[in-house]
């Protein structure tokens, strides 16, 4: 299997990304998504991994499964938070015995469902990565967020951040955004500061106001007003659906136009608005 590093060098990717569902009614959703989305034969798909809760063993039965039933290169979040060393030790091992070649390093978010954690042994992204290169043979991945991260002192701050991040791995991924000027001016901080690994752009298909509004609140960035409004104001499902993945693709064009080096769709276990999106932009299923 091809590692993410190895994949693009070759050429422009597109990913996916999934989440351990928390439900039965949502595992048979994600089974159907995926039984829609992986025949597109994407170049990764990534899992995430869900701090505290049950979600964490989810994440490495996921894994396995794609492993063995997918010819994509499968890609692990895993997030420090609330972790000792020996059990992100553990949890690596099993990862590389069953052949994983790429692990998304992350600090981790407080879940929201269940008591917060305290910090583990690793308490920036920036450590955990320096224990995976100093131990393991693998493609790593890191968080990227071009508006800033939400808990960042100041934009300046986190650039200087990130961008010490960023240089120490094979490849970022972003958190989504909606104009493709934050992606551009990111990496043009990125660049004065001397990191030119790919830089992944992640989109979100965009349809529903109330839950770009609820993820905006969680991840930070911001969503222009005229297309808020104009989906808003849209009288039905079918004509928010319409806008939304117009703008999507503008969106997608204009980030491969600028150079982006693959694109990381955020399907939010769905299929019908990023299978629509693939459509338009000609990717095609077999
Ligand atoms: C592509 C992608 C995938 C994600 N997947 C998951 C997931 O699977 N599970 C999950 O729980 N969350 C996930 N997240 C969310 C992510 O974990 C949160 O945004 C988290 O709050 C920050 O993670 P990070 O790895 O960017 O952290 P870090 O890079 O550690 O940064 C966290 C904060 O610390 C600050 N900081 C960094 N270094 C220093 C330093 N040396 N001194 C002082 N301050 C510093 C940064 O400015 C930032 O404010 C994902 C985010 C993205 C973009």
């Amino acid at each position: 299997m091809t590692s993410i590093s190895g994949l693009l060098s070759q050429g422009t990717t597109f990913s996916f990304e999934f989440y351990p569902p928390r439900t039965e009614k949502g595992a048979k959703q994600l089974m159907t998504t995926m039984e829609h989305l992986l025949p597109y034969n994407p170049s990764f798909i990534s899992i995430t991994y869900g701090a505290g809760g049950s979600s964490r063993e989810q994440t490495l039965e996921i894994v396995k499964e794609l492993k063995y039933n997918t010819r994509s290169t499968i890609l692990p979040h895993l997030t420090c938070i609330g972790h000792t060393r020996n059990e992100i030790e553990e949890l690596v091992n099993q990862y590389v015995d069953i052949g994983i070649t790429d692990i998304l390093a992350l600090h981790g978010d407080q879940p929201r469902n269940s008591a917060p954690l305290t910090e583990g042994d690793f308490k920036f992204a920036t450590d955990l990565i320096e224990f995976l290169r100093i131990n393991y043979d693998l493609s790593l991945g890191v968080a990227a967020h071009t508006e800033g991260h939400p808990a960042a002192s100041s934009y300046s701050t986190d650039l200087e951040h990130q961008s010490s991040k960023i240089r120490t791995a094979d490849f970022a991924i972003t958190q989504f955004f909606f104009d493709v000027n934050h992606y551009i001016l990111f990496r043009e901080e990125m660049k004065k500061r001397k990191v030119f690994i790919p830089i992944i752009p992640g989109i979100i298909p965009v349809t529903n106001p109330a839950e770009i509004d609820r993820m905006i609140r969680l991840a930070g960035g911001t969503f222009p007003q005229k297309l808020w409004e104009e989906i808003n104001n849209a009288s039905d499902q079918e004509s928010k659906q319409r806008i939304g993945i117009n703008h999507s693709i503008q969106l997608v064009k204009q980030l491969l136009k600028a150079g982006a080096p693959g694109i990381h769709f955020y399907p939010m276990n769905r299929w019908q608005e990023t299978e629509q999106l693939l459509q338009y932009l000609d990717f095609n299923s077999h």
